[in-house]
């Protein structure tokens, strides 16, 4: 196996389990790898680390063990029986639900990653050239973990992978074919479109608080923005809303909102949706709305990107302020992860000041045990939420 030396000190982070080894760190390479080549590395003293995925780019190596051990089949079926073992602890896989995230990147210490499952589904994005090579050995090991649960293995990886790489990359089955493409979460069904989507087709990390959604929605005039396939719409009808708005700029959004609405329930006039830019729409708009979700794509990419994105998120959530009904319910959310809660928290602390609402904190919301945080990498941590009662 080729080897990787770093400088003197750089194993430092190493040391306490960081899965990442940037450009910087290394001091040189007994042979120059190929990308997604697995690699050993090892400190300036000449002692054994890590073993990894390389990788051309700001982080070099991702870590896949700290043990000395073969990166082969069987190292990806003791991680993935293990994290198949985690979501049934969590309780995300019965008869009212079969909608998860199995592999959930750094969190379940496959860096570069992830495997939802929709029902007997497994859609498998690679998000380094390393994963994307082990792909067919990753599939053989997910089906001997899954055994008969698995009938489909849908592989996506057309948009993230680094391009530059040029792997060829493509979408299309590595197991079965045949599909339904009708999942469930929390009893409520929804057409996944693996192939098209966006992600893996679905959000799967808004299940928990779809679920609290719902608790709000009796009575309640919603405004779902930034809908998507129209997840919290649906719960907020089971939920008794009286109605429910659907607002995203991509039409194929919409109108799949539209379908998941009607499979779960049929000629309900309580939903309409929209294809409309946020901003356009909270301009203008004269329902009174007093339960409103802004569930926005991720504003900052990157580091570079926070102060606008903090501004981005003040500007939506001031709009939402100025116009939610009093006692209003507003559920707001980032999903950066580079925008961390309490500066989300401060985004919105000043959108509330601004609108001079009296503003009430309910509840503070985040990502769901089956997308689990490694506690050696804190960046794992992206999505956050507040649930607000406005006055
Ligand atoms: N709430 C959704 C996920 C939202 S993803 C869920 O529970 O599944 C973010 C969505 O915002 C995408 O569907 C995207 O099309 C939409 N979007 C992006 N920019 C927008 C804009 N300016 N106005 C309205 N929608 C926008």
């Amino acid at each position: 196996m080729k080897r990787i030396f770093l400088k003197r000190g750089k194993e430092e982070s190493l040391k306490r389990f960081h899965p990442w080894i940037f450009s910087g760190a290394i001091q040189h390479m007994n042979e120059e790898p190929e990308e997604g080549e697995v690699v050993e590395v090892f400190t300036s003293e000449n002692e054994y680390i890590a073993t990894g995925h390389f990788q051309i780019g700001s982080i070099m190596i991702r870590v896949l063990s700290f043990n000395r051990e073969a990166i082969d089949q069987s190292f990806y079926e003791r991680r993935l029986a293990i994290a198949f073992d985690v979501r049934r602890s969590i309780g995300v896989i019965d008869g009212e639900n079969n909608t998860y995230r199995l592999v959930h990147g750094e969190g379940d210490n496959l860096s570069g990653l992830v495997i939802d499952v929709y029902g007997n589904t497994a859609v498998m994005q690679a998000h380094s050239v390393g994963m994307h090579r082990e792909r067919a050995v990753i599939a053989k090991a997910l089906k001997n973990v899954m055994g008969e649960e698995l009938k489909n293995i849908f592989y996506k990886s057309e948009t993230t992978l680094p391009f530059k790489a040029e792997l060829g990359q493509e979408n299309g089955f590595l197991l079965g074919g045949e599909t339904d493409d009708v999942a469930i979460e929390n009893g409520l069904r929804f057409h996944v479109d693996w192939l098209k989507g966006q992600k893996t087709g679905f959000f799967v990390d808004q299940r928990d608080n779809r679920k609290l959604l719902e608790r709000y929605a009796k009575g309640r005039k919603v405004l779902n923005m930034f809908c998507y396939t129209g997840g919290f719409s649906f719960y907020a009808m089971r939920g008794g809303a009286e109605l429910v708005h659907s607002v995203d700029s991509s039409q194929k959004a919409i109108d799949l909102s539209r379908a998941n609405v009607e499979l779960n329930f049929p000629n309900d006039a309580r939903h309409e949706a929209y294809a409309e830019d946020a901003f356009r729409f909270m301009e203008k708009m004269e329902t009174p709305y007093d339960l409103i979700i802004l569930d926005p794509p991720a504003f900052a990419k990157h580091k570079d990107a926070l102060r606008n994105a903090l501004k981005g998120y003040t500007r939506l959530n001031r709009k939402a302020f100025e116009k939610i009904q009093p006692g209003g319910i507003l559920f707001t959310f980032s999903c950066s992860q580079a925008v961390n809660k309490d500066q989300f928290r401060a985004a919105v602390f000043t959108a509330a000041a601004q609108s001079g609402r009296n503003v009430r904190i309910l509840h503070q919301l985040h990502q769901p045990a089956d997308h689990p945080i490694n506690i050696y990498h804190p960046e794992g941590e992206y999505l956050k939420g507040l649930v607000l009662y406005v006055e």
